[in-house]
């Protein structure tokens, strides 16, 4: 059986980031909050745009202050006074100086601004108490980029600060990848929607919710097929619009022994390559993974256990879209070590994923276990948690203070 580094291979090789030319957008500064930038950004402008003021106080020439000291003040004449966004009418003669504040522009023949702590004012005259240093308190034009260089890098994920900086740009039009569509659907003949009266024995489709979520954080849109029977014709017919429509389909259930067969043979009848039908990991063992369309399109068949299916969507599925969503970096599942509050047990046949909450005890992150039971059926106890602790194969016990490492999967 395929170990889970191996399974990770297979899917993050063929997950390839959508295409730079056919899937762009173009979307408003005010909405693109997530999305993923498609081109480096560049901007026209230095930053910052001018020499300016880092504080409140005098626009000096050094050389007139150099020697400044309280038993030795230097008197200068005000001049002007030159607010933020005021352009500096005149230019700072020897003896001279411009009341300035923070983000003001530096006048001409300035070059050093002097804290207003460090002087005393009289009348129009100013005393400079203390030496300053050459060019203190100058933010200097382009100190912090210069014009035409790369702003923001193609393939990153927009976020606060990089919104703030396309703002700052006046890039209001931003090119982004769309994103990818991500086609969801249950398989079994025991499921009801949760509007559905339950009969005895019948089950609630709670993955599709779970999964739709799970999707749209990830940055996907999802394509909701809802719930299909467990029947050859009806899922071929799913999976084909599926394939159609999307560049990622997800199904959950449906792919446990007995199973196999038909969706084999589905997959195949459909001209779709299977890469692997199960994987060295609990919970998550039932996972298909197979290619359609030259892997352009790829599907995930997670199995129908909630815990399962959304343990293997975080594991594989959220990384994989991240990166057809266009991300360059950081798509990948990210591992911390920490220490665990409580035992952490395996039969060391499986890589094992334990959920629970990573906690801050006085500043340092701890794995602790969700209470109650760890059946892959149970969807109850996955309520509050963040975290999935990994044994890996071999490995039966983690005791409580020792180090495990630890994938994060939400909040
Ligand atoms: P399967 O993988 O189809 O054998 O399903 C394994 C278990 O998960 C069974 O108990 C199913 O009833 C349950 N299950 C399957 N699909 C879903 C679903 N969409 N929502 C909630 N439970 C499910
Ligand atoms: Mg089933």
């Amino acid at each position: 059986m395929l170990s889970v580094k191996e399974a990770e291979k297979i899917i993050f090789n063929l997950a390839q980031p959508l295409n730079e030319k056919q899937d762009r957008e173009i979307v408003d500064l005010s909405a693109v909050d997530n999305r993923i930038l498609v081109d480096s950004v560049s901007s026209r402008l230095d930053f910052p745009h001018w020499d300016n003021s880092a504080m409140d106080g005098y626009a000096v020439r050094y050389s007139d202050v150099q020697h400044s000291h309280e038993s030795n003040p230097t008197a200068l004449t005000v001049v002007e006074e030159i607010p933020a966004g005021y352009q500096p009418q005149i230019t700072i003669q020897p003896g001279e100086a411009a009341r300035i504040f923070t983000g003001a522009v530096i006048p001409p023949g300035a070059d050093t601004v002097v804290i207003q702590e460090k002087t005393r004012r009289q009348a129009d005259r100013v005393l400079i108490l203390e030496a300053p240093q050459p060019r203190e308190f100058v933010r200097q034009k382009a100190a912090f980029y210069r014009a035409g260089e790369v702003l923001l890098p193609a393939g990153i994920q927009l976020k606060a600060a990089e919104i703030a900086i396309l703002a700052a740009a006046q890039c209001t039009q931003v090119d982004v990848f769309r994103r990818p569509k991500v086609a969801i659907f249950s398989c079994g003949d025991e499921l009801v929607t949760p509007e559905q009266p339950l009969k005895f024995g019948q089950i609630v489709d709670s993955n599709l919710f779970a999964l739709a979520t799970l999707v749209k954080e990830a940055g996907g849109e999802p394509l909701i097929l809802g719930i299909v029977k467990d029947q050859p014709s009806t899922l071929r017919a799913t999976i084909q619009m599926a394939i159609a429509q999307s560049d990622i389909v997800i199904s959950s259930g449906g792919v446990s022994v007995g199973d196999y067969d038909y969706i084999d043979q589905i997959l195949a009848s459909l001209d779709g390559e299977i890469h692997f039908r199960s994987i060295q990991m609990r919970p998550g063992k039932p996972l298909t993974f197979a290619s359609f369309l030259k892997n352009k399109v790829l599907y995930f068949g997670l199995p129908g256990n909630p815990v399962s299916a959304l343990v293997t969507f975080w594991r594989f599925v959220r990384p994989a879209i991240a990166k057809v969503s266009g991300l360059k970096t950081d798509w990948e599942p990210k591992f911390i070590q920490v220490e665990s509050r409580g035992e952490l047990k395996s039969t060391g046949k499986l890589e094992t994923y334990i959920w629970g909450n990573l906690d801050l005890d006085r500043g340092v992150y701890q794995f602790r276990p969700a209470f109650g039971s760890h059946s892959s059926g149970n969807l109850i106890n996955l309520s509050q948690t963040n975290a999935l602790a990994v044994l890996p194969v071999g490995q039966t016990l983690i005791s409580p203070q020792e180090d495990v490492f630890v994938m994060l999967v939400g909040r």
